[in-house]
C-alpha cells in the first residue's frame, strides 16, 4: 500500500516514503512536518545511499538517520529470518548521547515495528550489558571504545549489521576515538549503508568519510539562510529551567510581562494542547493552534485573538506559518525551536514595524547548547535571566498599581471621592489614609489575579552570565526600604534569607520577627519585609547580621518546627 493512502498520517511526512506504521507513530508523537534535514536525508537513506549530514543538535538529524533506518530493517526482515543480531550499529560520542539516541530508536521504533535497541557505553557494568545483548538486539547504539570493547569479546555479533550511523563524528574524533572508530569500521560487513552526521566537516571528518563512505549523498542544513539582517531587534531573554518547573515558570514570567498578545510556541501537538488546557486552567485566556483543527476551529481561534478575547496562542510552527497576524508583544519558546531558522522566523511575529517586542525561551539545562547555536548563527545576544522569584512578582503587581493609580491622578476626575478623603483626613494622617486605599485598590486589583504556582520555589538552574544582569526584568520606579522586591544591589546593606517554613505551618509575620529578635539578639528595626507564602519566606535583614541570624534560627523552631535557613539564592542572580 502506498503511504500517501494512510488517511491518519501525518501530512507533512507523507511523501518521505516512509511505512503507515511510522506515520502513524509520528503521528502520535504530534510531529507534524519533517524537519529540513530529515525532509532531506530520510529519501536518500531509504533508497538506500550513503550519506554525508552536516548539521547540529536540536535539527531533528536523530530522527532523519533513525527513521529510515528503522523502516529497512523491518522490510529486510520480512524477507530475512527473524533473528535477533544487530542489524544497526549507531555510534556515538558519549554516554547521554548513547541514552538520548536509544531512547529515540526505541519511541520511533518499537510501536511500529517492535524494534528492539541497546544502549551500550563506557561506565556501565559490563554484565548487565552483556545479558541485555544476549537477550537480543536490532539497534545497537554504542559509544566506541565500548563497542570495541565487546567486539573484541565476541559479546556483540556484527555479521549482519547493514546499517552504520556515526552520530556527531566530529565530537568522537575531538574525544580521541579515531583509531577506535576505524578498527570498528573495519570490523564491520563491506556490505553496508553508512551514514555520517557531524556539525562541522573538518578535514579529519572529510578524511574519515572519504575512507567509509560509498558515493554519499551530502546534506549540509545551511547556515547561510540566517542572515543577520533578517533578525528583528527585539529584546532576547532565556530562562533555564527543568522540565517540572517550566509551566511554573512560565506562569511568573507572563505575570510579569503581562502581554497584551502573545504566540507561545511547542514542537508538537500534544504539548500545544496541554499547555492550552494548564494555562486556561490556571486562568490566562489562553487557545491552542496546531494542524489538528479543522479549518472553522482555527479561524474561530484566530478571530477570538485578533478580538482580544484569547490573549495566549498557543501553537506549533506549521500551524503559525502563514497566519495573517499583524504583531504580538511577545513571542514565546516553550521549547527551543528546532533550528536557528525556526528562531528567527517565530520571533520574526514580535518586534515589527518598529514596535517594542520581546522573545522569551525557555531551555531546559540540556538544551543550552541550542541556545548557544541560535546565538552564533544569529550573532545576537540572548540574555539568560532568572527565573522571576515570588517577591519580584508582589513587587511587580504593586508597580502596576502604582501605575494604575497613576493614571487616574493625571486624568483626574476624582471628585466624587473627595469628600471621603477630607473627612478621613480631619480623623487620620492623610498619608495613612492613602496608603490604607492604595492596599484596598492592591488587592482588589491582585487578589483574582493570584494562581497557586506563585508558591512554588523554582531552584535556579540557569546561572545567568555576569554581563546580562543588567537586562533582568526590574520593575522601574523608586522603591521604599524595606518594600517587598527591592532588591540587594540597589540596597547594598540587606540580604534575603530564605525560611523553610510557611502559612501552612502557621508561621506568621510576627514568628519571624519575634524568633530573629529573640534568638538573635537583633533589633525589629533591622528587619525588613517579610514575604510568607505556603510553603516558605522570605525575609530582609541586614547583610553584617545575616551569617548570626542564620545560625541562631538553625538552632531554634518556628511553631515547634525545626527549620532551614539560608541566603535566598533565587533572588540573588545578579
Ligand atoms: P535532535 O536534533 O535529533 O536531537 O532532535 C531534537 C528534538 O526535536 C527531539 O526532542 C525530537 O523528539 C524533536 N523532533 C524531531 N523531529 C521533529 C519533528 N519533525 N517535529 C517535531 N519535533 C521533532
Amino acid at each position: 500500500m502506498s503511504p500517501k493512502a494512510q488517511p491518519t498520517a501525518v501530512e507533512g511526512f507523507n511523501g518521505l516514503g516512509l511505512s503507515p506504521s511510522l506515520l502513524a507513530t509520528l503521528a502520535s508523537l504530534g510531529y507534524e512536518e519533517p524537519t529540513p534535514i530529515q525532509r532531506e536525508a530520510i529519501p536518500p537513506l531509504l533508497a538506500g545511499r550513503d550519506l554525508l549530514g552536516q548539521a547540529e543538535t536540536g535539527t531533528g538529524k536523530t530522527a532523519a538517520f533513525a527513521l529510515p533506518l528503522l523502516e529497512r530493517i523491518h522490510r529486510e526482515r520480512t524477507v530475512d529470518d527473524d533473528s535477533r543480531r544487530a542489524r544497526a550499529l549507531i555510534l556515538v560520542p558519549t554516554r547521554e548521547l548513547a541514552m538520548q539516541v536509544a531512547e529515540a530508536v526505541h519511541k520511533y521504533g518499537h510501536a511500529a515495528f517492535g524494534t528492539c535497541v541497546v544502549p551500550v557505553y563506557g561506565g556501565q557494568a559490563i554484565q548487565q550489558q552483556l545479558r541485555a545483548l544476549r537477550r537480543g538486539v536490532d539497534v545497537l547504539v554504542a559509544t566506541p571504545g565500548r563497542a570495541l570493547d565487546h567486539i573484541r569479546r565476541r559479546s556483540i555479533d556484527l555479521s549482519d549489521t547493514r546499517f552504520v550511523v556515526l552520530d556527531e563524528a566530529d565530537e568522537m574524533l575531538d574525544m580521541g576515538f579515531a583509531e577506535d572508530l576505524e578498527a570498528i569500521l573495519d570490523a564491520l560487513p563491506k556490505e553496508r549503508q553508512t551514514a555520517l552526521l557531524s556539525a562541522t566537516i573538518a578535514p579529519r571528518v572529510a578524511s574519515i568519510a572519504e575512507r567509509h563512505l560509498n558515493d554519499p549523498v551530502r546534506v549540509k542544513i545551511h547556515r547561510e539562510k540566517t542572515a543577520t539582517g533578517e533578525v528583528p531587534r527585539v529584546r532576547q531573554t532565556a530562562y533555564v529551567v527543568s522540565r517540572e518547573h517550566k509551566l511554573t515558570a512560565l506562569g511568573r514570567v507572563l505575570d510579569i510581562e503581562d502581554p497584551a498578545s502573545a504566540i507561545i510556541f511547542c514542537r508538537t501537538r500534544g504539548e500545544v494542547d496541554q499547555l492550552s488546557e494548564s494555562l486556561s486552567a490556571h486562568g490566562y485566556r489562553a487557545a491552542a493552534l496546531h494542524g489538528g483543527l479543522t479549518q472553522e476551529q482555527r479561524d474561530r481561534v484566530m478571530r477570538r485573538f485578533r478580538e482580544g478575547t484569547v490573549e495566549l496562542l498557543i501553537a506549533t510552527d506549521v500551524a503559525a506559518r502563514g497566519l495573517d497576524i499583524e504583531n504580538v508583544s511577545h513571542v514565546v519558546n516553550y521549547d527551543v525551536p528546532m533550528s536557528p531558522d525556526a528562531y528567527v522566523h517565530r520571533i520574526g511575529r514580535t518586534g515589527r514595524a518598529g514596535r517594542a517586542g520581546a522573545a522569551i525561551t525557555f531551555a531546559e539545562p540540556r538544551e543550552r547548547r541550542y541556545l548557544r547555536n541560535i546565538e552564533q548563527l544569529t550573532k545576537q545576544t540572548i540574555n539568560t535571566e532568572s527565573v522571576p522569584t515570588i517577591v519580584d512578582l508582589r513587587a511587580r503587581k504593586l508597580e502596576m498599581t502604582r501605575a494604575a493609580l497613576q493614571e487616574l491622578l493625571v486624568a483626574g476626575d476624582l471628585d466624587g471621592y473627595r469628600v471621603v478623603a477630607e473627612t478621613l483626613g480631619e480623623e487620620y494622617d492623610v498619608m495613612d489614609v492613602a496608603t490604607a486605599a492604595i492596599k484596598l485598590a492592591h488587592e482588589a486589583r491582585s487578589g483574582a489575579g493570584a494562581r497557586d504556582s506563585d508558591d512554588v520555589e523554582i531552584p535556579e538552574v540557569g546561572v545567568p552570565r555576569a554581563d546580562v544582569s543588567g537586562g533582568r526584568i526590574k520593575p522601574k520606579g523608586k522603591r521604599e526600604r524595606g518594600s517587598p522586591g527591592a532588591r540587594k544591589e540597589h540596597r547594598g546593606d540587606v540580604t534575603r534569607l530564605y525560611i523553610g517554613l510557611g502559612r501552612s505551618s502557621g508561621v506568621r509575620p510576627g514568628d519571624i520577627v519575634g524568633a530573629i529578635a529573640n534568638e538573635a539578639g537583633v533589633s525589629p528595626k533591622g528587619i525588613g519585609s517579610i514575604d510568607i507564602t505556603d510553603k516558605f519566606a522570605i525575609v530582609e535583614v541586614q547583610e553584617d547580621e545575616a551569617k548570626s541570624i542564620i545560625a541562631a534560627l538553625r538552632g531554634t523552631t518556628l511553631r515547634g518546627k525545626k527549620v532551614t535557613v539560608r541566603e535566598d539564592r533565587g533572588v540573588r542572580g545578579s
